[in-house]
């Protein structure tokens, strides 16, 4: 049998966006995955589901798993033929006992290969808006760790030195450490007025920075209740970051925003919101679940109108189960309800001959006005409304309408409907998102309620709640940017 490889794996500082295009590669193919606690919650997402997925970080009551244990794990794992990824917060090789792991690999016959991750020390501070080396003032960075206890003094520490070097500190140590910090740079020459800055929770939601100075650093830390895991820069650079803090000023920094839609639609709304600074709460409140409809002979009809991504998902699925594709819609007229079902059209070559102005069954009636139409199949959800069948049949025309899926509701876990109740904001994109969550929360009070438009504001004002923000255009882009001009009110 061959011998298995252990992946020395930085994961990055907490921002899922930061972790290596290696890495995540590394972690999608393992057979095991060894982990520490400081890692992106999401960097396992990407793990085969049949992985072996070990946890070797502090257990339940703060006792870390020794040392010994990880190691004796890495070597049987990768004895036995499997693809190990050691997979640690930040780099493994700064303070990550990375050095220890590949001696004991190499020890054991075993190979391994190292994958740098972006260090806390680097990455906390850029997202403070603090670069760790200035030309003006640092041309030097020093990373040092030590004993969190100041009752255990480190003797591995050579303050005296640490004081004289010649540029930015860099402490990858508990707020514990501030006191000893500050008192024996202090003490070693470092002015009483240098600028330091402590980064909490480092590119993660809620990241806190605290601009101080060696003398007060200590005390202001423990006024403001700065926890683990933070990292304390000393140095001139600190001051650069009144100007050059850009992560607060991202117009949703530091706001909580539920999404409700269906999850493989919630995705791209969640990451927009996220990009823009937010907090994303994915509490999806629907699914949607085909029907067993078929799809009658389109050649008889002179125009179609598909109302949703998923209705022309659902349309293209059909087809293709019956061995056609888009030329089973040539020479009739495509209507798409907005921009989004267009997408979906497009996707499957179909261009849109009529996409409204306003993405609303009122808007798509509006935009068919006019034409002469004989005979018009509606694909849809099954609880759609009948606006434009209505209003099309008012006009004479000949409707077909099939329900191709329906919108069911997806169950919502405690901590998930908690965590939506205490967002800033709650999103909701179609009337059903308003019913499901609503049955499935209990009710809505306290957060901000956003809605996508009209239709959805109606089915909320059903329940009883006015929604705070409606967007304009009624479309996903819509509602970010009516968030957007909210948020900064
Ligand atoms: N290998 C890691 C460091 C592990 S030591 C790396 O390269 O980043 C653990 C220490 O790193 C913590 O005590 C804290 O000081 C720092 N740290 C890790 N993640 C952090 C984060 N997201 N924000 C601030 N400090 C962090």
């Amino acid at each position: 049998m061959s011998l298995g490889i252990v992946y020395l794996v930085g994961a990055g500082p907490g921002d899922p966006g930061l972790l290596t295009v290696r890495a995540a590669e590394l972690i999608a193919r393992a057979d095991v995955i060894l982990h520490d606690r400081l890692i992106p919650a999401e960097a396992l997402a990407g793990a085969r589901p049949d992985a072996e997925v070990l946890y070797v970080g502090k257990q339940g009551g703060g006792r870390q798993m020794p040392q010994e244990e990880t190691q004796r794990l890495l070597v049987e794992r990768a004895r036995a033929g499997r693809t190990v990824v050691r997979l640690k917060g930040g780099d493994p090789f700064v303070f990550g006992r990375g050095g220890e792991e590949a001696l004991v690999c190499l020890e054991a016959g075993i190979a391994f290969e190292v994958v740098p991750g972006i260090t806390a020390g680097v990455a906390a501070p850029a997202y403070a808006g603090i670069p760790v080396t200035h030309r003006d003032l640092a041309s030097g960075v020093a990373f040092v760790t030590g004993h969190e206890d100041p009752a255990k003094p480190d003797s591995a520490l050579d303050w005296p030195a640490l004081a004289a070097f010649p540029g930015t500190l860099v402490f990858y140590m508990g707020v514990r450490a501030l006191p000893r910090i500050a008192e024996q740079l202090v003490a070693g020459g470092r002015p009483a007025d240098e600028p330091v800055a402590v980064v909490e929770r480092g590119t993660l939601p809620g990241q806190r920075t605290l601009v101080a100075t060696l003398s007060d650093v200590a005390e202001r830390a423990a006024a403001e209740g700065i926890r683990a895991p933070a990292i304390t820069l000393v140095g001139p650079v600190a001051e650069l970051r009144e100007r050059l803090a850009w992560l607060e000023r991202r117009p949703l920094h530091g706001r909580t925003i539920a999404v409700t839609r269906a999850r493989p639609q919630a995705s791209a709304l969640a990451a927009r919101l996220r990009e823009l600074g937010a907090g994303v709460v994915e509490a999806p409140a629907i699914r949607t679940r085909s029907l067993e409809a078929e799809l009658p002979d389109l050649a008889v009809y002179d125009l179609v109108c598909v109302t949703s991504p998923n209705g022309a998902a659902e349309l293209f699925a059909r087809l293709g189960a019956a061995g056609r594709d888009a030329r089973a819609l040539a020479g009739l007229v495509v209507a798409a309800i907005g921009p989004g079902t267009a997408r979906a059209l497009k996707e499957h070559g179909i261009v849109a001959d009529v996409v409204p102005e306003r993405a609303v069954a009122e808007g798509l009636v509006s935009g068919l006005a006019g034409m002469d139409v004989r005979r018009a199949l509606i694909v849809r959800a099954r609880e759609g409304r009948d606006v434009l069948p209505d209003a099309l049949r008012a006009r004479g025309v000949d409707v077909d309408v099939v329900a191709l899926y329906e919108t069911v509701a997806e169950p919502l876990d405690e901590p998930t409907a908690r965590a939506a109740a205490a967002a800033d904001y709650v999103t909701f994109t179609s009337a059903s998102t308003v019913r499901y969550f609503l049955d499935a929360a209990g009710g809505l009070d306290g957060p901000r309620i956003a809605s996508i438009g009209p239709a959805t504001s109606t089915a909320l004002r059903d329940a009883g709640l006015e929604p705070h923000v409606e967007a304009d255009p009624h479309t996903p882009d819509g509602l970010v940017e009516a968030l957007v001009a909210d948020a900064a009110r």
